[in-house]
């Protein structure tokens, strides 16, 4: 299967009525580009920068993140590479001394808003993201945004740190993106007042499916109740990509759902065409997407949208796979 698949590398991932879709890749650090090269994948969609953070007593200062970064875009030259901001807490604590792990870490200081409780690290990150994009086409992703106060406050925090690097003399990218995770049912609920102030979304469907149905998606007691295809979850998603796509905002899917071929069709049918996953599964998302068609499974994907229980849902993405296109 693996060779087969293989052939796939170098041929584009189009549908068979002619949408060009973007297949990107996850990392964790810079050593994992090898395996983006190796898929073939278009890119860095979710560079989880918290991975140079993790097992350590002394945060990385802004010179050895500003390599890691660079590393990143100069080996991918040509590509998107998507850096997401600092996304600790829940499953991934600081080792530092002063690190408090929160009373319940799902919901506690995580993310941006650790960032923004560290606005000289947060500072720091930003300025390092901001020099590796002089070498390269590097986006800027803020996770776990849930207000319009917050997402104003880290943008805040980023114009400081491009005034920094101007007063310098510092090159980096004027032109670059910013966008926002949207992993919390709050954001997609007040999307249309934060879409104006950023240029793109990426949907985190792991912690998007744990906020909506408040399943802890790490505890192995309630993972029958952990549903990515829960029809509220389903139309959370849908909605964002509509929304988006409406204000002509890019927006991708970069939770576990888009490296999952049985759901590629779905999401292509909700209209999303660009997804990023773990390198390993570019190839049988593109091999799904070349025997698709987008208005095929636009029709699919709506017919999806009307139903609420769970059998007929797993049903209905079961047709949709077995059909043609
Ligand atoms: C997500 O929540 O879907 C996501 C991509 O972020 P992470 O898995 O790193 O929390
Ligand atoms: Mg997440």
């Amino acid at each position: 299967h693996q060779t087969s698949l293989g052939n796939l590398v170098y041929q584009r991932a189009r549908t068979l009525d002619g949408s060009e879709i973007k297949l990107m890749a996850n990392i964790e650090l810079p050593s994992d580009v090898q395996a983006v090269q190796q898929v073939g994948a278009d890119g860095v969609g979710l560079f989880r920068s918290e991975f140079l953070f993790l097992n350590r007593l002394h945060l990385p200062e802004e010179e050895e993140q500003f390599i890691a970064y660079k590393t990143v875009a100069v080996a991918l030259v040509g590509q998107s590479v998507t850096i997401r901001t600092l996304d600790i807490g829940a499953d991934k604590n600081l080792a530092t001394d002063d690190y408090i792990t929160p009373l319940n870490p799902a919901l506690g200081l995580r993310a941006v808003r650790y960032s923004l409780a560290h606005p000289d690290m947060f500072l720091t990150q930003l300025r390092a993201i901001l020099r590796a994009s002089a070498y390269g086409k590097i986006k800027i992703l803020l996770p776990m945004i849930s207000s319009l106060e917050q997402l104003q406050q880290a943008l805040n925090l980023y114009y400081k740190a491009r005034e920094q690097l101007t007063e310098k003399n510092i090159p980096f990218d004027r032109s670059i993106q910013v966008g926002i995770m949207v992993e919390i049912p709050s954001a997609v609920i007040i999307l249309p007042i934060l879409l104006p102030l950023i240029d793109f979304v990426s949907i985190g469907t792991n912690d998007l499916t744990q906020y909506t149905l408040a399943v802890d998606r790490g505890d192995a007691e309630v993972t029958h109740l952990y549903e990515e295809t829960h029809p509220a979850v389903l139309r959370l998603i849908f909605n964002t990509i509509d929304l988006c796509r409406r204000a002509k905002k890019g927006v991708s899917v970069c939770g576990e759902m888009a490296g999952d071929a049985k759901l590629t069709r779905l999401l292509l049918g909700f209209g999303l065409r660009e997804f990023s996953m773990q390198p390993a599964q570019v190839l049988s998302v593109k091999e799904r997407v070349l025997k698709a068609s987008s208005k095929k499974s636009r029709k699919a994907a709506e017919d999806v949208l009307l139903q609420y229980e769970q059998v007929k849902i797993r049903q209905r993405i079961k047709d949709l796979n077995q059909k043609a296109h």
